[in-house]
């Protein structure tokens, strides 16, 4: 299968572009990476009146953010109780709190710098995909009560009626989430920064950055850009950059494809509501509809691998087995992108030097997370404290056998999509 077009690129209605580095000079906050978390944090600083620059080495969105799924989730991927297993009581409590206030986050940064993302705030379906599937959704529904997250679990029949489809044992709804243009917000991230005095550069790879006396010295394009505060944002797609530290990740992938618009009438019985979905599959699947009735699938998997056929040719029969209505309506994009994971799938800030933070580890989740981290640790960088940080910085995060695990990843989608011929699994 070619990987031919991200439907994103094509469907996204914001136009912006940023020109490449012409100058060196000097800054309060430097910031490399040009997606959610670092787009967010130069939007925060240049709100506050600091002079920020923003580095990217392709274009704004060129990684995951312009790749994802475009689920604006209110929490990590891990259910609440293994977040503070992980984590302790206090810490996991703040991280899980900051997230849960995520989505009203970027539903008001979406309203008030009046960004054009088909933002749809009607909730997201964790959909059952087996009885112990339902039963894992009931346990996080009483763990997610129990902070008063305003969950519901539906029945398998009010499932059906809200997706349009009968595959389903029940789904746990979080009214609080929804979906977005994931591109689109980023580049509408982009524009309120430069709207607010951020200087933001595309096309502008970062090739060294080093501490020199109490300045970051960060060289792109043979400019040197100076700085008190450095922030590396740039997660799974840290690429080429002499700095003596790398964010430590396990690369996967994800995969989505992309259908041409439904008719009409379909429309109005599959996800009419807009609600995004993904389900409890242990290689779990998403489904999603555009503004243009597309409705997009996706998994984890490489397309462009090995197994890109086997990702294919799967998509293709799980559409048929969970919309049969779709089974013939054709594909007309394809594309991916690399999730940063972690091993115990918690988000990371590093503070690899002195004013300097990497943040990354999203785990799947980066769209509230961006751009609270985002937000958070511009205003840490300024402020000079790290009271408002959503997780306690750590001076080093390794990851073992990072390329491995991500192989095993790929190799359990591999198998998994191969072998789903019967039953859904
Ligand atoms: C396929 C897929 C589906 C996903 N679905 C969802 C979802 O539905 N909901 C959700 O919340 N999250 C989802 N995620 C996760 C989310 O997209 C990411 O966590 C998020 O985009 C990370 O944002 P970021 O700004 O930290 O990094 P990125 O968006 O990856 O940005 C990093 C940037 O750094 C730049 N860069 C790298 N090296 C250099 C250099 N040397 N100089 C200058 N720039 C450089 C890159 O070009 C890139 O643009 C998904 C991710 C993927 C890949």
């Amino acid at each position: 299968m070619t990987v031919t077009s991200n439907l994103w690129r094509v469907s996204s209605s914001v136009d912006i572009s940023a020109p490449p580095l012409s100058a060196g000079g000097r800054f309060d906050l430097v910031i490399i990476g040009g997606g959610f978390t670092g787009l967010s944090a130069a939007l925060e600083a240049a709100r506050r009146g600091a002079s920020v620059a923003l580095l990217e080495a392709e274009s704004f969105g060129f990684g995951g953010s312009g790749r994802n799924v475009g689920l604006v989730n209110a929490g990590l991927w891990l259910p609440p109780d293994q977040v503070v297993a992980k984590m302790g009581e206090a810490a996991g409590n703040r991280l899980m709190q900051e997230l849960a206030a995520g989505p009203s986050k970027v539903w008001s940064i979406i309203e008030r710098e009046r960004i054009e993302c088909e933002a749809t705030p009607n909730g997201t379906l964790h959909l059952a995909h087996s009885a112990s599937g339902l039963q894992n959704l009931k346990d996080r529904l009483a763990q997610g009560l129990a902070r008063g997250w305003p969950l519901q679990l539906l029945g398998a029949e009010e499932t059906g009626r809200r997706c349009g489809s009968t595959a389903f044992h029940g789904a746990l709804f979080d009214p609080r989430a929804g979906t977005i243009q994931p591109l689109s917000y980023a580049r509408g991230l982009a524009a309120a920064a430069i709207r607010a005095g951020a200087r933001l550069h595309e096309r502008t790879r970062v090739t060294r950055a080093r501490h020199d006396g109490a300045d970051w010295v960060v060289t792109a394009d043979g400019y040197d850009l100076r700085s008190r505060s450095l922030l590396l944002a740039t997660n799974a797609y840290f690429d080429g950059i002499d700095l003596g530290y790398r964010p430590a990740i396990v690369p996967v992938s994800y995969f989505q494809l992309a259908t041409a618009p439904m008719p009409e009438q379909l429309r109005t019985e599959i996800l009419a509501g807009g609600e995004g979905c993904w389900d409890t599959a242990l290689v779990m699947s998403s489904f999603r509809t555009d503004r243009a009735g597309r409705m997009i699938i996706g998994a984890i998997g490489n397309l462009e691998g090995a197994g890109g056929t086997v990702h294919a040719a799967w998509a293709r029969r799980k559409l048929a087995k969970v919309y049969p209505q779709l089974a013939d309506l054709p594909f007309e994009h394809a594309w991916r992108g690399k999730i940063a994971m972690t091993g115990d799938h918690i988000p990371k800030i590093v503070a690899f030097g002195p004013n300097a933070y990497a943040s990354f580890g999203y785990s799947g989740r980066g769209i509230c997370p961006g751009t609270v981290f985002g937000t958070a640790i511009a205003a840490a960088l300024l402020d000079a404290t790290e009271n408002g940080l959503p997780v306690r910085p750590v001076p080093v995060h390794r990851e073992r056998a990072a390329a491995l695990q991500g192989a095993y990843y790929e190799t359990g989608a591999v198998l998994s999509h191969a072998v789903q011929h019967g039953p859904l699994l």
